[in-house]
């Protein structure tokens, strides 16, 4: 089978998918390849832009000379975050939040996380130690103890329904049926809850979410907000879903679960992948490459004793100075790794250092001095370059 494209994406996680759907939405016929489900699938499903300080956009000045926001801009980052919001929004899975203002959510630990933008199930998590709480939770729900949030809020009560399945997609799916949603809401209205607030596990239905959610706000008259699990995370599949049915609703092409088994490439352009999967090999065109394969996580970087790897393009790949000891920190869990630095470099159109390609750009995570862990600018760095990326493509590729 061989299929020919504008623009043929490697990587299907928020920055992939974000420059697909910019570049559909200007008229490209686009691919999306992608080997397995991203990174955001086991994120809480909240937008960290850049979480030091009071307003994200404001602290990107000062983040070092290397970093990709830079390329972007506050005005960029501003409009790609706007543009992922109405996609979201249109897919009903809403997010708020200022892009101007950080703010907190509850996790499951109890601490408080701090974020940019939260779907809306998430509107009323910042609470404040003092106002009273209740936690609706599910009978041996996995990995899920309310007692870790009631030990640290002295106005905190909890109350357990069985939901016969204990798995946070098995629940959520149970939530898609609305007899099950009745039963919960009767055992609700039961509670007679006193608490100003209820919050629930993340786990409000998979597809409506939104309609759970305002269905169970109207039920007990209170402020409802759900509390993102530790993997899988619904907020987060909700997230991946949206973007992946908004490609698709706009006639993007989705060859998942499917690798890159190797590269066409003549002069300096590059011609065709042909993937990896079972059955006849399939080879697909493009005009233009975005790369957007992820970190080390989903294996768009690949470490070797003294070296790391770029594992479509083999791209040359910035690593941090020194012997493999200068990687890390004694402190595992200590910020800062200097691994983290570790990518692709790329010229002011996203297009990689050090490579004759002309017809190649990179975005999300795997460009270099990203630091995303450090600055928690993940899925905000992956929507802002994914878009960047797009439009530059579409600017300086005269091809398409
Ligand atoms: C556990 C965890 C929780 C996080 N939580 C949050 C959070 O709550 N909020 C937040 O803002 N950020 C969070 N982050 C960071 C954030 O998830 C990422 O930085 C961001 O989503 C990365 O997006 P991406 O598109 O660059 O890459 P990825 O999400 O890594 O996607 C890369 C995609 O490329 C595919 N791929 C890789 N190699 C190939 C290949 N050879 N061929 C085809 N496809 C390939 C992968 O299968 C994957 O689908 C979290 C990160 C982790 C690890």
């Amino acid at each position: 089978m061989n299929a020919t494209y504008d623009v043929v994406i490697i990587g299907g996680g928020i920055s992939g998918m974000m420059a697909a759907i910019t570049l559909v939405g200007c008229g490209k016929k686009v691919a999306v390849v992608s080997k397995g489900d991203p990174v955001c699938c086991f994120s809480t499903g909240c937008v960290d832009v850049l979480a030091d300080g009071e307003n994200p956009l404001k602290g990107i000045g000062s983040l070092p000379e290397h970093h990709p926001y830079h390329l972007v801009g506050d005005k960029g980052i501003a409009e790609a975050l706007g543009l992922f919001r109405g996609i979201m929004s249109a897919e009903g899975i809403p997010y708020v939040g200022d892009v101007h203002a950080n703010r907190r959510v509850l996790t499951s630990l109890g601490r408080s996380k701090v974020t940019c933008l939260v779907p809306e199930t998430m509107d009323f998590s910042d609470i404040d130690p003092h106002e009273s709480l209740h936690i609706l939770s599910f009978h041996k729900m996995k990995d899920f103890y309310p007692q870790y949030i009631t030990s640290r809020y002295a106005k905190a009560a909890y109350s357990t329904f069985d939901a016969g399945v204990t798995t946070t997609v098995g629940i959520a799916e149970r939530f898609e049926d609305s007899d099950f949603l009745d039963t919960f809401t009767t055992w609700m209205r039961g509670l007679a809850i006193q608490e100003e607030r209820i919050a629930v596990p993340a786990v409000l239905g998979r597809g409506s979410s939104g309609a759970v959610y305002h269905r169970i706000g109207g039920e007990c008259g209170r402020t409802v907000f759900e509390i993102p699990t530790l993997p899988p995370s619904m907020p987060g599949l909700r997230l991946f879903g949206g973007l992946k049915n908004a490609f698709l609703r706009r006639k993007g092409d989705l060859y998942w679960g499917r690798g890159i088994y190797s590269v066409e490439k003549l002069g300096n352009q590059i011609e065709a992948v042909t993937l990896t999967g079972p059955g006849r090999s399939t080879r697909v065109e493009g005009k233009a490459f975005i790369l957007a394969t992820g970190s080390f996580v989903s294996g768009g970087l690949q470490a070797s004793r003294d070296a790391v790897m770029e594992t479509v393009f083999n791209l040359p790949s910035y690593l941090p100075p020194g012997t493999r000891d200068a990687w890390f920190q004694d402190d595992f869990f200590a910020v800062g790794h200097e691994i983290e630095k570790a990518g692709i470099r790329v010229d002011a159109s996203f297009r990689p250092l050090g490579t004759e390609i002309e017809n190649l750009y990179v975005c999300g995570s795997i460009l270099a001095f990203s630091e995303v862990m450090k600055y928690r600018c993940g899925h905000g760095m992956a929507i802002a370059t994914g878009v960047a990326a797009a439009k530059a493509c579409m600017g300086a590729y005269s091809g398409i």
